[in-house]
């Protein structure tokens, strides 16, 4: 079962256990499987079953290519994605400092895909992707590489006391034993490796909360200035602090928003997510509008306790990837890119790795390296949106900034750092410093301190 030479491959049932069959874990089982390793995925759910997290970025293609899914995506006749936009209602003293003046009621900013070349991206779209087909299509991709597929299969407590660790797994009542020469965790927000080994650090500043379901019919033209981009992500501001909605294409009919606010204002609601979701919708009243009239066609869904950093997230024998290695608010639709990529990275060290028979924690220093730089620039990119959210608006209208925000957006975050960060960064501290500073009044309160948690 081992293809690769080492002492201590010789009684292992696996070279790789991968926790969690989502994309993250799919996709390095793709990669490993390919590389002719014998990778077991387990996964506690039986696909296809539902997930949030449904708008990708550019940077995914690459890797889509790279696993051999693209045609597979392409042919499940997702809504194609070539771009953002964001809306928020009118404000004349935001039009007074240049931004672009709508007659319908709005402001408005819009990005396309194709101002910009991305390295590997070869179309000027994206997709955006009902998740249970789409994680579908992942695991049954690295299944066809070779990859052994097991779903309805929980991972418990993984033993890494001897050189070769162990996952107990859980079929039925019986807890079966499975010896592997390293373990990968993909479980997503579950963050099963960061729980056992407590070392996830919650984020000090981001608690947010989302609640979101799929509606059919909705007119997604409505708020938007140019009709033709009416099957962009929409992230529409509202005029309630630190809470927007997003507005993602599933089908030709089928509409995903959902709401994402500080969880303290779920307080006030006494927990009921129904009320919680229609009062905020309802702050922006065109928006109202325009959902009434449509039919709910699932269920109002909750997500909350998101947004942490983990202390490490390589080790002897183990490292984390995707979710499970670290979540950042979703404003600008970064998970399902981090997870594809976290795990193209640590594909490659993991590779390296059985060729050299050694899978000890510096092995995989290429894998931390390149993915903390990446989580720091969405990380400080997030703060900075929240922090100060005009500033955003008005660097994607500004041609000196417009193609470097793209470049953020786009999901190309893993080689170097966006030169926009630092224009932005000092920006923000030149209102934070001016009292009198024209943009004061649009100070956030969500204020991240300087090195982010975890990371
Ligand atoms: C409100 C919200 C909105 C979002 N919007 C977007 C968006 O628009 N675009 C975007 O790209 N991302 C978005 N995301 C993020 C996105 O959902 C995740 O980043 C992405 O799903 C991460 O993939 P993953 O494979 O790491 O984890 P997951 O997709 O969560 O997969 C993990 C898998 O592990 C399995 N698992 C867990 N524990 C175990 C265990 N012990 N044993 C076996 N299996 C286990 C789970 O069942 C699951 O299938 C959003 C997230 C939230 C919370």
């Amino acid at each position: 079962m081992n293809s690769m030479n080492s002492a201590d491959a010789v009684d292992a049932d696996f070279d790789i256990g991968v926790i969690g069959g989502g994309p993250a874990g799919a996709t390095v089982a793709a990669y490993l499987a390919k590389a002719g390793l014998s990778v077991a995925v387990f996964e506690r759910d039986t696909f296809p079953r539902e997930h949030v997290g449904e708008s990708l970025v550019p940077a995914t293609t690459p890797v889509l290519v790279e696993t051999g899914c693209i045609d597979k995506v392409e042919q499940a006749g997702f809504p194609k994605k070539y771009g953002a936009a964001w809306t928020s209602a009118e404000s004349r003293e935001i039009d007074r400092m240049g931004f672009r003046n709508l007659t319908n009621g709005f402001r408005s900013a819009e990005v396309l895909f194709a101002e910009r070349d991305q390295t590997g991206v070869d179309r000027d779209y994206t997709f955006h992707v009902d998740r249970g087909l789409f994680d579908q299509i992942l695991l049954k991709n690295a299944e066809s590489l070779g990859a052994s597929v097991f779903q309805g299969v929980a991972v418990g407590a993984v033993d890494f006391s001897s050189t070769s660790p162990v996952m107990n797994v859980r079929l039925g009542r019986r807890q079966v034993p499975i010896k592997v020469r390293m373990v990968v965790d993909a479980s997503g927000r579950r963050t099963h490796l960061g729980n056992q080994l407590k070392i996830k650090v919650t984020d000090p500043v981001f608690n947010q909360y989302a609640v979101h379901a799929w509606f059919e019919g909705l007119d997604r033209t409505a708020l938007a200035v140019n009709k033709e981009q009416a099957d962009f992500i929409f992230i529409h501001f509202l005029p309630v602090a630190d809470t927007w909605v997003w507005q993602i294409p599933i089908t030709d009919t089928v509409t995903s928003v959902g709401v994402v606010s500080q969880r303290d204002r779920l307080r006030a609601y006494d927990g009921d997510r129904e009320k919680f979701f229609w009062d905020t919708i309802a702050s922006r009243p065109e928006l109202l509008d325009v959902l009434k009239n449509t039919k709910q066609v699932r269920p109002l869904k909750a997500e909350g306790d998101y947004s942490y950093g983990m202390k490490q997230i390589i080790g002897d024998r183990h490292l984390l990837i995707g979710d499970a290695a670290r979540f950042v608010d979703p404003i600008f639709s970064s998970g399902v890119s981090v997870a594809l990529n976290s795990a193209r990275l640590a594909a490659r060290d993991i590779i390296a790795a059985a060729e050299a028979g050694d899978f000890g924690r510096h092995r995989f220093t290429t894998y931390e390296a390149k993915l903390r730089r990446a989580m720091r620039n969405w990380y400080e990119f997030i703060s900075i949106y929240y922090r100060l959210n005009i500033l955003f608006t008005a660097f994607v209208q500004d041609d000196r900034y417009r193609v470097d925000v793209l470049k953020m957006l786009q999901g190309d975050v893993y080689d170097d750092e966006p030169k926009v960060l630092a224009a932005m960064r000092e920006i923000v501290k030149v209102v934070e410093d001016d009292p009198g500073h024209l943009w004061r009044p649009y100070l956030g309160t969500l204020r991240t301190p300087a090195t982010a948690p975890g990371f």
